[in-house]
């Protein structure tokens, strides 16, 4: 058992004042392997007290130094890939060679693009030429980063490299029930020699640390990504303090999948929803497919479900691990069977897990079709391997039903007509639409509308979320 009970705090690694332990269990075999603490106030305020003190001095170095030691991190994270994404691996199920190559590899990717955007950024110029007003970009202050499970490197190095970048000190919560690469990434802030107080880790859940921070007086900045429902309290707790609450929250996405796509549209939307075994907020989960290709759609999704295998995050290959947690495992399986009592057709998968793994929280990939707009099942985040085929008519009904939703994360349209998919993607209700599978490029703004957040993470959008923006008048250069 790893014994990980330490947080932190101003430079060094200190025991819980008191100690609460809560185990981190490896989903695929259903066992604890490791131990954190959960923080009690007094350490949560001294990881806000070392961060307060830190931010003068580290709200004034120079851009230089901070690209520097930016870069000396990037070097260590690239030195200790195999432990990341051993860590990931074993906290969250990700199968090992997608724990390497798709999720350890975000971090390095938003590690690079945060420096990249850093050297571009200006931080001072001159709004207008003919006037003496002058624009000065300055740091929010001390952020609390509190994230999420299911991609848990790509969302701590989307918060903590731009915070660093803007001059902000911070303490960043990762999700208790994945905290390990979250520890991991701690150990080479320190090894980069970042000065102390500038970045702090307390771990704790929702209840505990998240609320303390979210509450705090001295914080004035959350950046969340998880649930709509957190999204929700942490927005409610950080109204007295007028804190800024950057939000990265669930989605509901939609995949138009018209007659003319190309002859994998179907094939990749599905895959799409079941990589990383469903749990991504931008996963394609309300597949709608029109009417005249929908026998033919539907016989190559269930291929596709056949086709997917599921085994212990341990093994390589490509297939999908467990689910994260015996919660999530739950949820899922009861959103399945609503499935079915609602009356939606089940093709594929369904409730229980593989027959050959007797352990573990291993989800079947599953396929409804028939689904009604109606249905618990195409409307809530399932956040399992879980997918729902509706059929379309006309381009607006297709429009229509992507934006019955309370969420507008990402919508996906597949046409071979660009003129078609342009028009439909200023029509969707969402903060990003893939086309075609085109993959976006770094350092795009990540985020939605609605009930998916206001946030925007990545490149110069991200880094602009840490900073606070002066207008001086009367400026003599
Ligand atoms: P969660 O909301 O349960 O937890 C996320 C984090 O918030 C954890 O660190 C948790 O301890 C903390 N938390 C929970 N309640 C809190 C509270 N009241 N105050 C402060 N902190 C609180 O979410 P999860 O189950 O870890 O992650 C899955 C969710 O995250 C899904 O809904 C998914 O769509 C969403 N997500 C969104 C994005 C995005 O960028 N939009 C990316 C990944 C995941």
């Amino acid at each position: 058992m790893q014994d990980k009970r330490k947080f932190y705090i101003n430079g060094q690694w200190i025991d819980p004042s008191t100690p609460s332990d809560l185990e981190v269990v490896n989903p695929s075999i259903d066992e604890s392997f490791a131990v954190i603490s959960l923080a009690d106030t007094k350490d949560t305020n001294e990881a806000v007290e070392a961060a307060k003190k830190a931010f003068i001095p580290w709200s004034n170095t120079s851009k230089d130094e901070k690209i520097t030691l930016l870069k000396r991190l990037h070097e260590i994270y690239e030195s200790r890939w195999d432990d990341m994404s051993k860590a990931i691996s074993m906290e969250m199920g990700a199968p090992i060679d997608l724990a390497s190559e798709q999720q350890t590899s975000t971090g390095s990717n938003h590690i690079k693009t945060f420096i990249k955007t850093l050297e571009k950024f200006e931080f001072e110029n001159n709004y207008d030429e003919k006037s003496d007003n002058h624009i000065a970009y300055e740091p929010i202050g001390v952020c609390a980063l509190i994230t999420p499970w299911n991609w848990p490197i790509n969302q701590i190095t989307l918060k903590v490299t731009p915070a660093l970048a803007a001059g902000c000190t911070m303490i960043l919560k990762p999700s208790e029930i994945a905290p390990l690469s979250g520890m991991l990434f701690a150990e080479m802030i320190h090894e980069a020699g970042f000065p102390p107080g500038v970045f702090n880790l307390v771990n704790g859940d929702g209840t505990g640390v998240g609320t303390q921070l979210s509450g705090h007086p001295d914080v004035d900045m959350v950046s969340f990504t998880g649930s709509t429902r957190a999204g929700r309290l942490i927005t409610k707790n950080s109204a007295d303090t007028i804190k800024r609450v950057c939000l990265e929250l669930g989605g509901k996405g939609a995949n138009i999948v018209f007659s003319d796509a190309d002859e994998n549209a179907v094939r990749r939307g599905v895959s799409r929803v079941f990589n990383n075994s469903g749990q991504s907020c931008n996963a394609p989960t309300r597949m709608l497919i029109e009417k005249s290709i929908y026998e033919r759609a539907v016989k190559e999704a269930i291929d596709q479900a056949n086709k997917t295998k599921v085994d212990l995050a341990s093994r390589k290959g490509d297939h999908i691990g467990p689910v994260v947690s015996k919660a999530q495992f739950d949820k899922i399986q009861n959103l399945i069977q609503s499935g079915i009592d609602e009356g939606a057709t089940l093709v594929a998968g369904g409730p229980h897990r593989p027959d050959c793994l007797d352990k573990g929280y291993f989800v079947k990939p599953t396929i409804f079709t028939d689904v009604k707009t109606n249905m618990k099942i195409a409307n809530e985040e399932i956040f399992g391997p879980v997918i729902s085929l509706l059929s379309f008519e006309t381009e607006e009904e297709a429009i229509s039903i992507s934006n019955d939703t309370t969420y507008g994360l990402t919508n996906y349209i597949q046409t071979q007509d660009n003129d078609k998919a342009n028009r439909i993607s200023k029509k969707l209700r969402s903060g990003m639409v893939e086309i075609n599978g085109n993959a976006f490029s770094k350092g795009t703004p990540f985020g939605g509308y609605r009930q998916s957040g206001n946030g925007r993470e990545g490149g110069t959008w991200g880094l602009e979320e840490y900073l606070e923006v002066k207008a001086i008048s009367g400026w003599n250069l």
